[in-house]
C-alpha cells in the first residue's frame, strides 16, 4: 500500500516522459516532411540529413564542399592525418590543399576517381603538408589515374629548396620505382605539370580557369610558405597552410565564407602531451605556429561565415583547452577538425557532417580506356641471371597452365615471359 503511490507517481511520469519522446518525435517527422514536401515511403530509405555519404550527394550548381582528409601533426596516428583539404566544386572542379601524410588513404576512402583530383596545391613542403605527395603521384596509375598530375608549390628562397628541385629530387630518389612500377602501369597518369609560383607576391593569381581562381599569400613560416584563398561563383575559401596570422590574410581573407587556419595546442599541452620543455613549447606553440589566442584574434579581424581551425590532436580534452584559449578572442561561428569533417557551403548556408569513410575501398575506376604497356619487353632489359635462376620450377609449372587457361577463357595471347624460363631449351 505504501509504495502505490510511488509507483503511480513512477508510472505517470514515465508515461508523460514517452508521450514527450512521441510528441517530439512526431513534431519533427511532421517538420521533416513539410520541408521535403512529400510523404515517405515505409520501406524506402529516410533522407539521412546527420551523415555525409562520399560518392551519393550531387553538388547543387553553386555549392562547394570541402572535406577535411588531415587535420592533424606530423606526429602519426590512426584518427588524425597530417595536413589535407579537398575542395570540390558543383561545376565538377576538385583542389587538392596540401597533402600530409596518410591524408591520401583518407582521400582514397571517399571512392573519387583520380582523374578528377590532378590539382594539388602545396602550400609549403615540409613533410605534414606535401610527405604523400610521392606517393600519391607515383601509385596513380596504379589507382587508375590516366591523366598528367598537376602541382603548384612555392619557389625556393635557395634554388634547391623549391618545389621544381624538390619534385626533381623526388623522381631521382624514387628512380627504381618508376622503372619497375612504371613498367607495368599505363604510363599517362605518371606526367607530371610542375607550377612554381613567387612565395613573396601578396593576393596573387596562380590559377584561373573555368571561373575558379585560386590566389596565394605569403605567411609566416620558414619562408617559402603561402597561404591559398579560392574564389569560384562569389564562394571564398581560405586555408593557411602553416603561418602566423598575417597581414595578408587580414586584408585578404576578410569575410570568406569557409576560413581554414591552422591553430596549436596550448604550449602546456605541448609539454604534457609531446614531451616538449618549456622554451621548445612556447616558441613552437607561438612562433612557428599560431596558438589558439591569436586564431581567436584573426578571426574576430576578419569575420569568416564559419572558421575552422586544425593542426593539433583533437581529443576530448586538448578540444576544450583550444575551444576555451579560441574563445578569449573570438566569438563567431567555429568549427574544430577532425579528420573527414564535411562542409557544405552554398550562399545560404554552411553545413557542417562528417562523412562516413570506406574502410574497404578499391581504386574507383578508369575514366578513360586503358594502354598498358608491354610489361615483359621493358622489363627484359632489367632482369638478369639470378632472378632466372630463382624461380621455382614447379610453381612456375603450375602458373604456365593458370594462364593457359585465362588465355583460352579471355581470348587473349599472355605469355609467361619469367614462368616460362625453367622450361626453355638451353
Ligand atoms: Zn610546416
Ligand atoms: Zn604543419
Amino acid at each position: 500500500m505504501i509504495a502505490r503511490p510511488t509507483f503511480f507517481v513512477a508510472l505517470g511520469a514515465a508515461l508523460v516522459a514517452g508521450a514527450a519522446l512521441l510528441v517530439d518525435v512526431d513534431l519533427r517527422l511532421r517538420e521533416a516532411r513539410a520541408q521535403d514536401g512529400r510523404e515517405w515511403s515505409r520501406t524506402g530509405p529516410f533522407p539521412n540529413h546527420e551523415v555525409y555519404y562520399p560518392g551519393t550527394e550531387t553538388l547543387a550548381p553553386d555549392e562547394m564542399r570541402v572535406v577535411a582528409c588531415g587535420t592533424g601533426m606530423p606526429t602519426p596516428r590512426l584518427k588524425q592525418a597530417a595536413a589535407c583539404f579537398l575542395v570540390e566544386l558543383g561545376n565538377g572542379d576538385k583542389f587538392i590543399f596540401d597533402l600530409g601524410e596518410g591524408s591520401y588513404e583518407r582521400i582514397s576512402a571517399l571512392g573519387i576517381p583520380l582523374d578528377q583530383l590532378d590539382k594539388v596545391f602545396l602550400g609549403h613542403l615540409h613533410l605534414d603538408h606535401a610527405g604523400d605527395f610521392p606517393a600519391f603521384y607515383m601509385t596513380g596509375p596504379v589507382n587508375n589515374r590516366l591523366r598528367p598530375l598537376r602541382v603548384w608549390g612555392p619557389a625556393g628562397v635557395r634554388p634547391d629548396w623549391g618545389t621544381k628541385a624538390w619534385v626533381a629530387h623526388m623522381e631521382a630518389m624514387w628512380a627504381w620505382e618508376s622503372a619497375t612500377r612504371g613498367a607495368v602501369v599505363d604510363p599517362r597518369g605518371l606526367q607530371l605539370e610542375v607550377n612554381e609560383f613567387d612565395w613573396t607576391a601578396v593576393n596573387q593569381v596562380i590559377f584561373d580557369e573555368n571561373g575558379v581562381v585560386v590566389r596565394t599569400l605569403p605567411a609566416v613560416h620558414g619562408e617559402q610558405t603561402v597561404s591559398f584563398l579560392l574564389e569560384w561563383k562569389g564562394l571564398r575559401f581560405a586555408f593557411s597552410s602553416d603561418t602566423l596570422p598575417t597581414t595578408g590574410w587580414r586584408d585578404h581573407a576578410k569575410g570568406v565564407d569557409l576560413s581554414i587556419h591552422e591553430c596549436f595546442l596550448p604550449p602546456r599541452m605541448m609539454m604534457s602531451k609531446l614531451g616538449m620543455t618549456a622554451s621548445e613549447a612556447i616558441f613552437v606553440g607561438t612562433q612557428g605556429h599560431t596558438s589558439a589566442q591569436a586564431f581567436g584574434k584573426i578571426m574576430s579581424l576578419t569575420e569568416p561565415r564559419l572558421a575552422v581551425c586544425y593542426h593539433f590532436q583533437n581529443d576530448n580534452d586538448t578540444a576544450l583547452a583550444v575551444y576555451d584559449d579560441i574563445r578569449k578572442t573570438y566569438a563567431g561561428p567555429l568549427d574544430l577538425a577532425q579528420d573527414f569533417m564535411v562542409w557544405n557551403v552554398t550562399k545560404e548556408t554552411i553545413r557542417t557532417r562528417m562523412a562516413v569513410p570506406n574502410h574497404e575501398g578499391f581504386p574507383a575506376p578508369a575514366q578513360r580506356a586503358k594502354q598498358p604497356p608491354d610489361s615483359m619487353a621493358i622489363l627484359a632489359d632489367l632482369l638478369s641471371e639470378t632472378t632466372f635462376k630463382s624461380i621455382e620450377p614447379q610453381s612456375a609449372a603450375v602458373t604456365n597452365e593458370q594462364i593457359k587457361v585465362f588465355n583460352e577463357r579471355n581470348g587473349t595471347n599472355v605469355q609467361p615471359g619469367l614462368t616460362a624460363v625453367p622450361f626453355r631449351n638451353p
